[in-house]
C-alpha cells in the first residue's frame, strides 16, 4: 500500500496512555439504574464489557474480548457499525452441530436503543439461544463505537497479546468493571472497613450525587458504599 506509518513502540502504562485505549459510558435508567458500557485494549484485542448484560438468562457482567487477528478490519467495521447505528453480524464459533454469532441491532427492543447480543443456533433444528445480551442507548453504542475505532490502530503491530482475560472486578459503588488497567481507589470512612475497588467517579461522590439528580432506585447495598464513600469525603 505504500503506506508509511511512524513505528512508535509504545504501550499503555502510565495514566496518560491509559486514557487513550479505555473508554467507559453509563446511562441511568429509570427502572434498571445504571447501565455502563467499557471498551479497552486488551493485548492485541478489544475488550467491550457490559455491566450489567443478561447473561445466560441472569443479569452479569459480559467481558467480550475480541482478538484482532486480521489488522484491525474487522474490529473497525464493528466500530463503525456502532457508530453510525448500523446492524453487524460477526462469526464467533462454530463447533458440531452449533454456531454462534455476534450480532449487534440498532433499534431493538425500542427506538433508540440497541441490542449487543451472542446468538447461538444448534443444527438440525435450528434453536436459537441468546447466551449473552445487552441493551443500550444508540448514542451510547455511538460513543463506543467511535472509541473502539480510535483505539484499535494504537493496538499496533506490536500490542502484546492476551492469552486470558484480564480480572474484572466490579466497582462495590456502581458495579462498573474495574480491570488491572483500570483506575481503582480505597475509601477509608467511618466505617470497620476501608471500601476497596471503587471506580473513580464511585471514590469522587460523582455516582452518588447522579443518582440522586436523576431519582432512580438503587440497590440497597451499592448505597451503603455510597453512603460511606460520602461521609468520608472531605
Ligand atoms: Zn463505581
Amino acid at each position: 500500500m505504500g503506506r508509511h506509518k511512524q513505528h512508535k513502540p509504545r504501550r499503555p502504562r502510565g495514566a496518560e496512555d491509559r486514557a487513550t485505549t479505555e473508554w467507559f459510558g453509563t446511562v441511568i435508567h429509570p427502572t434498571e439504574g445504571m447501565l455502563h458500557l467499557d471498551v479497552r485494549q486488551s493485548g492485541n484485542g478489544i475488550l467491550i464489557t457490559c455491566s450489567p448484560a443478561e447473561v445466560d438468562g441472569i443479569p452479569a457482567a459480559w467481558p467480550l474480548r475480541l482478538v484482532n487477528d486480521d489488522n484491525g478490519r474487522e474490529l473497525t467495521d464493528l466500530g463503525a457499525a456502532l457508530a453510525t447505528g448500523q446492524p453487524y453480524v460477526l462469526g464467533a464459533d462454530t463447533g458440531p452441530g452449533y454456531e454462534t454469532v455476534l450480532v449487534f441491532i440498532p433499534h431493538l427492543p425500542e427506538e433508540g436503543v440497541g441490542t449487543l447480543a451472542r446468538v447461538r443456533t444448534d443444527a438440525p433444528a435450528g434453536i436459537t439461544t441468546w447466551e449473552r445480551c445487552a441493551e443500550r442507548p444508540m448514542s451510547l453504542w455511538a460513543e463506543a463505537g467511535d472509541s473502539l475505532t480510535r483505539i484499535v490502530p494504537l493496538l499496533g503491530p506490536d500490542a502484546p497479546p492476551a492469552d486470558e482475560l484480564e480480572d474484572c472486578r466490579l466497582c462495590p459503588g456502581c458495579y462498573r468493571p474495574v480491570y488491572e488497567s483500570s483506575s481503582s481507589y480505597t475509601v477509608f470512612g467511618a466505617g470497620p472497613f476501608p471500601v476497596i475497588g471503587l471506580c473513580r467517579l464511585c471514590a469522587e461522590g460523582s455516582t452518588l450525587r447522579s443518582l440522586r439528580q436523576a431519582d432512580v432506585p438503587v440497590d440497597p447495598q451499592q448505597r451503603t458504599v455510597l453512603e460511606t464513600v460520602a461521609a468520608a469525603l472531605p
